[in-house]
């Protein structure tokens, strides 16, 4: 259990997209295997085109393997100071141990998603130069993740049919943020993200009710449910947003439609469990899990 709480350090990235709870991320790092998570375009962005929500390392100048502290810990093999980077970065902002990252004791790596807010700091805010030039980059990192994360959350919230009726409240909330994700480095250090996550958590939690209508809606948010037992479990439909579900057993457990908005999943054992039309599960959260091969 030593490895599911001591990487906390990098809370530096902020708070999650939900209540008060904060978030355990470790940075993929640059030539991570990206997630499958794009915002497609036309049907979920309206007008606005286009917006990547999946980390791009390739674009990025390594930003989360420099701005987050680590403590020294299972998750993470060194400490490190924030704001420095890490000694395993290369002078190509490329991890030099991408291929052994769990290995080399890294496992906090593995499982960081920025939401693609890496490459465009470093592309679009800061025109493709990097931290060496403008360190004062670093520092917008949490801000613009959160921003991308509420975006991915919104964006996943359109696809929902039975969300239809606060789908133009969604699109607005959605185009609102990108707009805000647009702005100089100044703009985005003045951003209240706190009220914008009030704001938007309402409408994502709503879209969510309606998404799981007809189930059982079991609540289960902010709940303590570090190393329950639900082997085989019915839990259609529940809500397990901001709960800590490290270390459970959810093997076999029908899980169809449940809502894992900002849910721990460390170590939480989901082999064999229904994941289908699953609310809110992200790449980085699956990482973090045991899934089966
Ligand atoms: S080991 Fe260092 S360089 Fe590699 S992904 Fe992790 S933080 Fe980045
Ligand atoms: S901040 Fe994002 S895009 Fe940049 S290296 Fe890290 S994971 Fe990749």
């Amino acid at each position: 259990m030593e490895r599911l709480f001591l990487a906390i350090s990098w809370v530096i990235f902020g708070e999650v997209a939900h209540e008060s709870r904060r978030w355990w991320y470790g940075p993929s790092g640059p030539g991570t295997p990206t997630p499958n998570i794009r915002a497609s375009g036309s049907e979920t962005m309206g007008q606005m085109g286009e917006r990547v929500l999946e980390a791009d390392c390739a674009s990025c100048a390594g930003l989360c393997c420099v701005a987050p502290a680590f403590a020294k810990s299972s998750d993470f093999a060194i400490d490190k100071a924030p704001n420095t980077p890490c000694p395993n970065l290369g002078g190509d902002f490329r991890c030099t141990i991408h291929e052994r990252l769990v290995d080399d004791g890294f496992c906090g790596c593995v499982v960081f998603d920025c939401f693609g807010a890496g490459q465009r700091i470093t592309q679009e805010t800061f025109g493709g130069l990097s931290w060496r030039e403008k360190p004062e980059m670093l520092g917008i990192l949490p801000i613009m993740r959160q921003l991308h994360e509420l975006m991915w959350l919104l964006t996943e919230a359109l696809r929902l049919d039975a969300a239809e009726r606060v789908r133009p409240k969604l699109r607005d909330a959605l185009a609102q943020i990108d707009h805000l994700a647009g702005g100089t480095p100044a703009e985005l250090r003045a951003l209240d993200v706190g009220a914008l996550r009030s704001r938007v958590n309402p409408l994502l939690q709503k879209a969510s009710h309606l998404a799981r209508a007809g189930t059982k809606r079991a609540d289960y948010r902010g709940a303590q449910l570090i190393g329950r037992r639900m082997r085989g479990a019915d839990l259609r439909g529940a809500s397990f947003r901001g709960a800590l579900l490290i270390g459970a057993d959810l093997r076999g457990a029908d899980l169809r439609r449940a809502d894992f908005t900002g849910a721990d999943l460390r170590g939480a054992d989901l082999r064999g469990a229904d994941l289908t039309d699953v609310l809110f599960l992200t790449a980085s959260q699956l990482r973090a899990a045991i899934t089966d091969p």
